[in-house]
């Protein structure tokens, strides 16, 4: 069974996805982003797991009230998060101050967006506390793994947004995003979760979502036919990658290179050369 991200490594590069999971040459990214990346991923754990409790808080539909709960308890999240990780960000020389700054405004963006999903529904039902839990469309499953035998795919969505009678898998990112839509990698992940939701389920999924987190944007992705015999026919190339003894040729645009942590590996053609033969020995 192949990861989805297998799929938008190889929309991005053939090549990269046969160095790194055919061949095994993998380039260790550098510590302070292993770090960073990891307390990032434990603040939005925390993050998720208090929103029942918070949720269940919320005792007036005013803005600012709801706003205010958020910000707060997710700022006090990330304060606890950043202090358990003070060896790690002493490893990397970082001050906890520093961090702290650095990673409050997409914390607070993600306060907003989420404040501003119950202020709309307290807002149009009247619940509020424990009703609001109870009733509230749509709640959300944070990293809710999903895969199919049929498919040959397997994968873990960010957040699924579970409605009465549909989802709607959304994927969050960071770094930049592009001036319309989403990038094709992205959209691709998005159309294999919704596969996945449609075999698992049985339902037509017909929108999904991707956050740009550190700009505070969502994008929504149309689900349509094409996208579904895209990401299918995609599925098929990958499996043929992944049993291939062949090393493709290289990328279809020079910046995808100039910013490839692979580059020197993949312009070192002896080196390759030997490790695909001894593919093809065993
Ligand atoms: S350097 Fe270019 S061709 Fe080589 S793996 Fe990276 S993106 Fe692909």
């Amino acid at each position: 069974m192949i990861p989805v991200t297998a799929l938008s490594s190889y929309l991005y590069c053939p090549r990269k996805l046969f160095i790194e999971r055919v061949l095994g040459i993998k380039i260790e990214l550098p510590k302070e982003a292993i770090i960073k990346g990891s307390i990032r991923h434990e603040v939005y754990e925390k993050i998720n797991k208090a929103q029942e409790e918070l949720v269940k808080s919320i005792k007036s539909k005013d803005w600012a009230f709801i706003y205010e709960i958020y910000r707060a308890r997710y700022i006090r999240i990330l304060k606890k998060v950043i202090i358990t990780n003070k060896e790690q960000l002493r490893l990397i020389e970082t001050p906890l101050t520093d961090f702290f700054r650095e990673i409050k405004p997409m914390i607070e963006n993600e306060a907003e967006y989420r404040a501003m999903g119950i202020f709309d529904f307290a807002g149009r039902t009247g619940f509020l506390g424990e009703e609001l839990w109870e009733n509230l469309i749509p709640k959300t499953k944070p990293e809710y793994r999903i895969s199919s035998d049929s498919l040959g795919l397997r994968g873990i969505i960010d957040e699924l947004q579970v409605y009465e009678n549909f989802f709607v898998p959304v994927e969050f990112k960071t770094g930049k995003m592009p001036n319309e839509g989403v990038w094709p990698g992205h959209k691709i992940q998005v159309g294999a979760y919704a596969l996945l939701l449609e075999e698992n389920f049985g339902v037509q999924i017909t929108k999904a979502v991707v956050r740009y987190l550190d700009t505070n944007t969502t994008r929504d992705v149309l689900i349509n036919p094409f996208l579904k015999e895209e990401v299918k026919s995609l599925i098929i190339r990958v499996q043929e990658l992944l049993n291939s003894a062949e090393i493709p040729g290289f990328a279809d645009n020079e910046n995808k290179c100039s910013a490839c942590d692979l580059k020197d590996v993949c312009h070192d053609k002896k080196a390759l050369e030997l490790k695909t033969k001894d593919l093809n020995r065993t």
